[in-house]
């Protein structure tokens, strides 16, 4: 059986970059899979069904929930966001590395059934940058705004939460930190056990 891939869950306050790093962490690393997430949310201009998200009504969203699909699920912003279940656990299972950018409520979730999970928490270089990042983009209705930069200093708290803080300075030099981190998870001891036994049985280890 293939030693089990490493899911890495990537949270941080709306606007701090997430979803830039997320694709600049897929480019760099063929064994990441993104997982796409369910949303009851409209879809941002330029975004594809089945690519960012996928877009669906708040009743096929309710039914997902109740049938247990979703890994886990959360309100955000007055929309609701979930992560399938079966693509994640497929990936885990058959080796590949699967990536979840999702609020810090679904994390908490996930971090209850996988513990082993590897959580990192995206903060801004300051209030100021991401107010100016959110603005950027140009994505959101100013009370839109509003609302995810007054939950800010409350969310940072659940940093605490995390295994991980990365400051998204630079886009290069914050991917390249998840990558290190990534690389250091995998030579934890506890998932190498299966290296040292071999070993210690004179077998060779890849
Ligand atoms: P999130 O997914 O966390 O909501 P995005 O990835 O959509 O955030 O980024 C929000 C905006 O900030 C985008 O316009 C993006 O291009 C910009 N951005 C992301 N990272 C940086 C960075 N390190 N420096 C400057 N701008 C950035
Ligand atoms: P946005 O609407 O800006 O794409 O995302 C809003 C928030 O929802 C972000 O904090 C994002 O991480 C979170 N989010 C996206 N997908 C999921 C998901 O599947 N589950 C949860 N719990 N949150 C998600």
């Amino acid at each position: 059986m293939a030693r089990p891939g490493i899911l890495i869950v990537l949270s941080g306050p709306s606007g701090t970059g997430k979803g830039t790093i997320c694709k600049a962490l897929l480019q760099n690393c063929p064994n990441i899979n993104y997982s796409v997430s369910a949303t009851t949310r409209t879809p941002r201009e330029g975004e594809v069904n089945g690519v960012n998200y996928w877009f669906v009504k708040k009743e096929e969203f309710q039914t997902m929930a109740k049938n247990n699909e979703l890994l886990e699920w959360a309100e955000v912003y007055g929309n609701y966001y979930g992560t399938p279940r079966k693509h994640v656990e497929q990936l885990l299972n058959s080796g590949k590395d699967v990536v979840l950018e999702i609020d810090t409520q679904g994390a908490m979730q996930i971090k209850a059934k996988f513990p082993q999970g590897v959580f990192v928490y995206i903060v801004p270089p300051s209030i100021d940058e991401l107010a100016f990042r959110i603005n950027k983009r140009g994505s959101e209705s100013q009370e839109s705004i509003e609302k995810r930069l007054g939950s800010v200093q409350y969310e940072i708290s659940s940093a605490y939460d995390y295994n991980y803080v990365v400051v998204n300075d630079q886009v290069e030099a914050a991917t390249a930190k998840i990558e290190a981190i990534i690389s250091a998870e995998k030579s934890r001891v506890e998932r190498n056990t299966d290296r040292i036994e071999a070993i210690s049985n004179r077998c060779s280890v890849s």
